[in-house]
């Protein structure tokens, strides 16, 4: 059954985020020919909107007024239930992002509905929305459904492709005004201790864990993911190399972590509990390399290498560099 879709999306550097591309693509096949709007809330936003149009989006909503820019959750709900207001969606769909962790549960409130967070997967099923979402520390996932409209979902990044682009695509910009005033006051900002990719939306992501033995250890998975290239690879951490100062919390992967969806997880000397496994399972491919052949780590892994890492890492980053 056809119904509207609506994507809140997001901006980097004027442009909308790789995730956002993804969403849209993925509200095509939700919408079952019905439209596909976006949200553009900040600096750069109607200007991106042409990026969101070859991208799958037919409508879209934006405000370039900058009070956007810094994320405040009232005024960012504001403007996407003016948007939901104008278009009507079955279906709202946000990335599992700093702004659809918080903006996402408002909506919901507003529009007496629910949310669905942190899925892996959404889906039309007999022309019923389906929300699929890890629980139980990623051990199970649990499948919902709505009874109450619109449906709310928060997606992980690289849960879907992002279509080619569209070539010439068009659409129409609705503009949203500028923000209502804020009851949120931002009295600091810090810059995450982070340099190149971000780690939920690297290709690849190289990570290490307790048995590298110590902290100088993670300048060879640092150089395994530069033989990969700064634009395609960037690293991570397990919570025991993070709680003994090894690596920056902001690198945690897991369950108290981050959680990321790779294209390829390489895990360096992690054992793989549960809890690590939480934030990298979703991943399309790990390779795991531990010299305990029983680890956990590999019940997981499509490729295992038992070893020391010591031996196996630079023999890897050789490898890397040779097939460049
Ligand atoms: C509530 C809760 C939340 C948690 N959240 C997280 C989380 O978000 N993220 C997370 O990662 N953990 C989390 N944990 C901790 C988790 O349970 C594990 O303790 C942790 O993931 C272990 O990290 P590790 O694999 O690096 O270390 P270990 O379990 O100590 O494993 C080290 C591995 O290195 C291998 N190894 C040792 N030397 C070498 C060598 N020379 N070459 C190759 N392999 C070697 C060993 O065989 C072993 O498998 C959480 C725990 C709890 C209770």
């Amino acid at each position: 059954m056809a119904q509207d879709v609506l994507v809140v999306g997001e901006l980097a550097g004027g442009a909308i985020t790789s995730t956002t591309a993804e969403l849209l693509n993925a509200a095509k096949s939700l919408a079952e020919g019905g439209a596909v709007a976006v949200t553009l809330l900040g600096s750069g936003a109607s200007g991106a909107a042409a990026g969101a149009f070859a991208a799958g989006a037919g409508k879209a909503f934006t405000s370039d007024d900058a009070a956007y820019d810094d994320v405040r959750a009232d005024q960012w709900a504001a403007a996407v239930d003016n948007a939901i207001g104008q278009q009507n969606p079955g279906v709202v769909l946000f990335a599992q992002s700093p702004v659809g962790r918080d903006v996402a549960p408002r909506i919901a409130f507003r529009r007496n509905t629910a949310a669905a967070m942190d899925c892996v997967s959404v889906a039309m099923d007999g022309g019923a929305f389906k929300a699929t979402r890890p629980c139980y520390g990623g051990n199970a996932q649990a499948v919902y459904s709505f009874t109450t409209a619109p449906a709310v979902a928060t997606v992980r990044a690289k849960s879907f492709d992002a279509a080619e682009p569209a070539a010439g695509a068009s659409g129409e910009t609705v503009d949203l005004g500028a923000a209502p005033a804020s009851n949120i006051e931002i009295v600091g900002m810090e810059a995450a201790v982070s340099a190149g990719l971000k780690m939920e939306e690297a290709p690849i992501v190289i990570a290490g864990g307790r048995g590298l033995g110590d902290a100088d250890s993670f300048r060879e998975i640092e150089a395994l993911a530069d033989a990969f290239g700064a634009d395609k690879a960037t690293t991570g951490a397990s919570r025991a190399a993070v709680d003994l100062g090894w690596y920056p919390p902001a690198k945690q992967v897991g369950l108290t972590g981050k959680v990321v969806t790779p294209d390829l997880y390489v895990a360096v000397a992690i054992s793989g509990a549960s809890q690590h496994m939480a934030g990298c399972s979703g991943s399309k491919m790990i390779v795991a390399i531990n010299r305990d052949k029983e680890a956990n780590i590999f019940k997981s892994a499509k490729y295992g290498i038992v070893g020391d890492w010591k031996a196996v890492v630079p023999a890897l980053i050789e490898a890397v560099k040779a097939a460049k």
